[in-house]
């Protein structure tokens, strides 16, 4: 039971003064709840222990990656081979297409290209798709996260078509000029879209199932509407599978819905822990990559020897048998948090694609029934998620410190795992009840 947190608090003292907030991305300040961050000094399969000496049921898994759970034999194994070896080299290895080859064996892509992170697979997708179509525009849905590239940090406005407005100082508007938001699951607002801009629209990025909001699943097959009006009027269809992939099957939401993309963007899971990450998609359309065609793209790490070396063995490890426990697993935990929450009467929404899932805490147990959109998202408790996310860390379970993230499980969750959250959502639900 976590009971103390000195060195953590040092350490984010010592942080906050070489860099700013403390933190190198965002969330992990524990803005929107509150309170210190945990520094994590070391991981153990289901479990992850601070700097205090406090253990902790991680379901964040590093926001994805860990779908093993921490320091798996086998991937050390592989890493500690692969960094006695030499750490990179700057030229082609096997490993790399050895990943490349499971990435195309495990989804619908032709082609691969290994980057660093979800950001430049994104990044690089959009490039591809308008050089490629040579057109400018680009369709985004609110709420739905791709990393943080400049032409995709644009919000919704009020409207039905909302011309990019940037949502972060330092965009320029030239740079979300060409980028549309529009509000997810929403067929109407796309079709407007494309009546008005049609034969300027390059590409439509989506969430393959959104997680960035919560997860907001797609509803009367949004994806393959999707992937026809784009067909339809010459634009890509880029189904960003970054933290989906590889997770929530052995391709990702695409083993769910089957619709195929023309880009695909991956990471997380691929990179085994490591910075690794990928866009593919169809041959014609990779074919215009340099050094095969003049859309340039480039890494100096890109597919590095240790995190192919990761990935590749998260990958082969990830076998059927993985993503059946996984998403056994994954449906005890939320049949927990409901059934506890239910007993103290605090309103809330499950949502889950596969085994991905998030609790929503919803004004009243009236509605809404469902999740569809960011507006939706908006709409939660959030003081009520910031009492529960504190009750359960003092009880050892460490969940996303935001209401707007995605719960992860990993393969190493067992039954005195499973145990352990139990107990811990009792008081946690009576903390959310008294918000
Ligand atoms: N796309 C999606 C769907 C993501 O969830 C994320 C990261 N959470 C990214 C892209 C960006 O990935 P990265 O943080 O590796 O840049």
């Amino acid at each position: 039971m976590p009971d103390h947190t000195e060195q953590s608090a040092a350490l984010f003292d010592r942080a906050s003064a070489v860099t700013p907030g403390g933190v190198n991305s965002p969330v992990r300040a524990f803005r929107a709840v509150g309170g210190v961050p945990r520094f994590m000094a070391s991981g153990d399969r289901c479990h992850i222990t601070d700097v205090d000496g406090n253990r902790y049921l991680d379901l964040v898994c590093s926001w994805g990656p860990m779908l093993l759970g921490h320091a798996h034999p086998e991937v050390t194994a592989a890493v500690q081979a692969a960094v006695s070896r030499g750490t990179s080299y700057g030229t082609p290895t096997e490993t790399e297409v050895l990943l490349g080859e499971e990435i195309v064996d495990r989804t619908p892509v032709d082609k691969v290209r290994l980057v660093s992170s979800g950001t430049e697979a994104t990044m690089s997708a959009l490039r591809l798709a308008r050089g490629f179509t040579g057109r400018a525009k680009i369709i985004k849905f609110a709420g739905c996260y791709h990393g943080h590239v400049d032409a995709l940090l644009a919000q919704a406005g009020s409207g039905v078509i909302t011309l990019g407005i940037p949502g972060t100082p330092g965009v320029t508007e030239a740079t979300t000029a060409d980028t549309i938001v529009l509000p997810y699951n929403d067929q109407p607002a796309v079709t407007a879209a494309f009546a008005e801009y049609g034969d300027q629209i390059a590409a439509v990025i989506t969430e393959a199932s959104p997680g960035n909001m919560g997860v907001v699943p797609p509803r009367d097959n949004f994806n393959a509407f999707l992937a026809k009006v784009c067909k339809d009027n010459g634009a890509l269809f880029i189904s960003d599978e970054v933290m989906t992939g590889f997770r929530i099957t052995r391709s990702g939401w695409y083993g769910v819905d089957g619709v195929q993309p023309d880009l695909m963007t991956f990471g997380k899971v691929m990179g085994g822990g490591f910075p690794a990450a990928a866009f593919g998609g169809r041959a014609d359309v990779m074919a215009h990559l340099a050094p095969e065609g003049s859309v340039y793209q480039a890494g100096t790490l890109s597919g590095n020897p240790v995190a192919t070396a990761a990935g590749l063995t998260t990958l082969r490890l990830a076998t059927d048998e993985v993503y059946a426990r996984l998403d056994e697993t994954s449906a005890t935990i939320q049949r927990l948090v409901a059934t506890a929450l239910d007993k103290e009467g605090v309103p809330h929404v499950i949502q889950a694609a596969g085994n991905l899932f998030s609790v929503f805490f919803v004004e009243s147990s009236e509605g809404p029934a469902e999740i569809r959109d960011f507006a939706g998202a908006n709409a939660q408790v959030l003081p009520r998620f910031a009492a529960f996310f504190h009750a359960m860390l003092d009880a050892g379970v460490y969940l996303p410190p935001s209401a707007f993230e995605a719960w992860f499980v990993s393969s190493a969750i067992d039954d005195d795992a499973l145990a352990e959250l139990e107990s811990a959502l009792a008081p946690a639900a009576r903390a959310a009840a008294a918000v």
